[in-house]
């Protein structure tokens, strides 16, 4: 039988998956939603989406998500609710003359996936070399030695943090409620006692809401919230800087695609209003093992993950160097950590917490490719509440133990391990 939509809705967390959720949900006639959210405001700090931009493109080596993030991307051109927040300067997925082979075979897997594939027909420009770079990305002044790849038209960027704040506000017009803060940070889950069944949460401040059904979407702090998940994620981040321009100079590299070089990092154009370039090292991203019980789990202060370890310092400033060598030592700006919930093979988990009796819903393991999908999230959670179960079994919850050399084993793009923070020196700045 399909849910009620008079059914109390509980949904911790406003980030990504959460505002998706409560925006679908509303929409389709839901009429009691809660959202919980642990900072004092909206868009949230705490959100791996909070941040002047993210790549929005749908090179994905395997074509499941290839098809979903174009369905997004449609979304992303045409939805008067996501439009103003995207910018469709095309994504340029190239590698150094110093990349090794496990990158260097991931962009050719990537290439052949769009090249392959109809949708992107007419988009797609070879770089085979600086020349042809230059051709697409004339902002571009450096040697860019080595640097090879393609341009996919069909991508670019969103103004993320933007649009999540739009989608709040569309939320609360549809009548979705918002309690933040201590009121919004949720303690514990409240269950029946003696079962697995959820009827609400607790938040830090005491207060209680009930719900019938009762959806987390944590991202890296899901573990905090529900323990039993840890064996199949993990809080992985990496580090976000920026370089402030002036108005003349940021008009200057106006319309540069995104910029991902596979071997180093990834970074945008500068953003229209503050005139700041968001660059990120991508490495193999970092962890942070709380001491009491080996999970990594993100900090829980804004404060401890306004950082960027050294080694991110002296790979942005290599990779500007090679392309744009005018702002390559500039004052890195606004560093700070950003976190995501990493599975093994980089799916989501979009399932119903086992033995809950479908009281409990879980949207997790973004593995940092999740803010594409925003305006589509919403529908992915309302297919599995009105099938009641998960049809898709790469979204399901699943019964993982972690292999002895950590995550990231069968991620074919990840070109370095993962480093446990407390392992590598910070930038001094
Ligand atoms: C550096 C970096 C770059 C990225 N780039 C891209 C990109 O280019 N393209 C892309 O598609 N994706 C990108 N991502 C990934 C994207 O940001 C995530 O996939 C997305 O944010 C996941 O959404 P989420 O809702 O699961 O988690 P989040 O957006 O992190 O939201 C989780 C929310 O839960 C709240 N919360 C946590 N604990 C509690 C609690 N106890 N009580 C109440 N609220 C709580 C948090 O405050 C937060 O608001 C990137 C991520 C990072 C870190």
């Amino acid at each position: 039988m399909p849910p009620s939509k008079t059914e109390p809705v509980l949904i911790i967390g406003a980030g990504v998956f959460g505002l998706s959720t409560a925006h679908k949900l509303a929409t389709s006639g839901y009429t009691d939603i809660t959202v919980l959210e642990k900072d004092d405001r909206i868009p949230s700090r705490f959100s791996g989406g909070y941040d002047l931009n993210k790549i929005i493109r749908s090179e994905y080596i395997d074509p499941f998500y290839t098809q979903h993030a174009l369905n997004a991307i449609r979304q992303w051109q045409t939805n008067p609710l996501y439009q103003p927040y995207f910018r469709q300067v095309g994504f340029l997925n190239v590698v150094t003359g110093e990349a090794n082979e496990v990158v260097r075979n991931a962009l050719a897997k990537y290439n052949k996936s769009v090249a392959e594939n109809p949708a992107f027909d007419g988009y797609l420009v070879p770089c085979p070399d600086a020349d042809h770079i230059r051709r697409v990305a004339p902002q571009f002044t450096g040697a860019l030695p080595g640097w090879k790849g393609y341009l996919n038209g069909l991508a670019g960027y969103a103004q993320s943090s933007n649009a999540m704040g739009a989608c709040f506000k569309a939320c609360e017009q549809l009548g979705v409620k918002f309690k933040l803060g201590a009121d919004g940070d949720v303690a514990e889950l409240l269950y029946q006692p003696g079962t697995k069944v959820c009827v609400g949460a607790r938040t830090k401040s005491g207060a209680v809401y009930k719900a019938s059904r009762t959806i987390i979407a944590a991202g890296g702090f899901v573990a905090n919230v529900l323990p039993s998940i840890a064996e199949q994620v993990t809080a992985i981040c990496w580090g976000v800087s920026h370089i402030q321009l002036t108005p003349e100079e940021s008009e200057q590299m106006r319309g540069m695609p995104v910029t991902t070089v596979r071997d180093i990092g990834f970074f945008f154009e500068p953003d229209p209003a503050t005139h700041k370039v968001k660059i990120c090292y991508m490495g193999g991203g970092y962890t942070h093992t709380a001491q009491n019980n080996g999970k990594s789990i993100p900090y829980n202060s804004l404060a401890e993950s306004a950082y960027i370890p050294a080694e991110d310092v002296k790979q942005t400033r290599r990779m500007l160097r090679m392309a744009v060598p005018h702002i390559a030592e500039r004052p890195l700006i606004d560093t700070h950590l950003c976190w995501v919930a990493d599975t093994d093979n980089s799916d989501y988990i979009i399932d119903f917490v086992p033995e809950s009796d479908s009281s409990l819903v879980v949207l997790s393991g973004d593995s940092g490719h999740g803010f594409k999908m925003m305006p589509i999230f919403g529908d992915f959670v309302q297919d599995l509440l009105d099938a009641n179960t998960q049809k898709l079994a790469r979204w399901r919850w699943r019964e993982v133990k972690r292999d002895a050399a950590g995550t990231g084993k069968q991620i074919s793009w990840r070109a370095s391990a993962i480093v446990d923070l407390d392992s590598t020196p910070r930038a001094k700045l």
